[in-house]
């Protein structure tokens, strides 16, 4: 059964180890089944959830196992432009492999890629961000939650004695996520959302 691996970082054949169906017929009315699998690769243990999806009128067939433990990272929104996806992916992949320093090096990054998407004059970071406010596409909290990430990309990128913790990456990280899925994802949503809405309301 097909399940992404959390050591292996990637998609797995896992050996089924045991499996439970089950379902409420008031709440969902498919099927669910609950997975324990192994990593044929690396011998993890993984669990996993299927659910009976329905292929034809009358085929249905068990979906690949999303995976519910270790907990799935979650996904990165498709609408957020690729400089900034990279940058965020990478910024989690330092992050998981314990690397804090050159984890908030790439969510700083994620922010340099905002502002260029955005075409902002300034050369410097500080000065994007402070234009990024004056246009309206950050308020003032992402503003400050902006550049606080970025005085700690410059203690993360340049040699010094002062460490990042795990808690202070994991919090710039998760700033960064926040600011890309305001700018780029919510925004969208809000502005097909008045598209749509009629003129009166
Ligand atoms: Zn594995």
């Amino acid at each position: 059964m097909i399940i992404e691996c959390s050591y292996c970082e990637s998609k797995v054949d896992g050996v089924l180890k045991g499996e439970h169906e089950s379902y409420d017929p008031n709440e969902d009315p498919f099927p669910f089944k609950a997975v324990l699998l192994q990593c044929p690769v690396c011998n993890n243990s993984l669990l996993g959830g299927a659910e009976l999806i329905q292929i034809s009128s009358d085929k249905h067939e068990w979906s690949d196992a999303f995976r519910l433990w270790p907990k799935q990272d979650s996904h990165i929104d498709w609408s957020i432009p690729d400089i900034a996806r990279n940058s965020l992916t990478e910024a989690r992949l330092c992050y998981k492999a314990r690397a804090y320093s050159a984890s908030v090096v790439m969510s700083g990054r994620t922010l340099e890629a905002v502002c260029k998407h955005h075409n902002t004059s300034s050369r410097t970071l500080a000065k994007g961000l402070e234009e990024l406010k004056s246009k309206g596409v950050i308020d003032e909290r992402l503003y400050q939650w902006s550049d606080e990430l970025r005085k700690h990309r410059n203690i993360g990128a340049h040699a010094s004695d002062e460490k990042i913790s795990k808690e202070d990456a994991k919090d710039l990280l998760d700033f960064a996520e926040a600011i890309c899925e305001y700018v780029f994802v919510l925004s969208e949503k809000f502005n097909q959302f008045m598209a749509r809405k009629p003129a009166k309301i």
